[in-house]
């Protein structure tokens, strides 16, 4: 018979904790789990953060993306310049197209308040997913209308 919870398995699920915690220091380390965030609604069941309904007891906390929001802690960054003004506001719709769909999947995955500049707009998320996906729809759309510049905290797309 296989003993589900053994000292060798309990420091097994534990290293894979430490592990996930070290890859994203957001995610709620040391905090209780399962749990739920007390402000968007999202529960952390069996380590996957979920938008089903949750049992009600469980202890409340921030999720990870609430908490980046809260602390205008970006995961990724995007940065759109160029002759991005004429196309803007079909972008934006594309944006929260994407952010949607993402969202409704992974609660995590979200795009922060978005900052316009003189000659250029950030658009933060608190994930590397969304900004992915947003940037692979953009792309698709303006094909080469667009450079892309990827870096490990930014990508800038530029219009040309
Ligand atoms: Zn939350």
């Amino acid at each position: 018979m296989v003993q589900r919870f053994s000292s060798r398995a309990i420091a097994f699920a534990r290293a894979r904790r430490a592990a996930r915690d070290w890859v994203d220091s957001y995610r709620p380390s040391g905090k209780p789990y399962p749990a739920i965030c007390r402000q968007c609604g999202a529960a952390e069941w069996q380590g996957t953060w979920r938008w089903e309904p949750a049992p009600p007891d469980l202890p409340r906390v921030l999720c990870p993306a609430c908490e980046r929001i809260r602390d205008g802690a970006a995961a990724h960054v995007l940065e759109l310049r160029g002759e991005l003004p004429r196309w803007w506001q079909e972008v934006r719709g594309m944006i929260d197209t994407v952010e949607r769909a993402e969202m409704a999947e992974h609660p995590l995955e979200r795009v922060m308040p978005v900052t316009t500049h003189e000659d250029y707009v950030l658009v933060p998320t608190t994930g590397m997913h969304v900004a992915r996906r947003i940037v692979a729809a953009i792309v698709r759309r303006f094909r080469r209308q667009v450079q892309v510049r990827f870096d490990d905290h930014c990508t800038t797309i530029e219009w040309l």
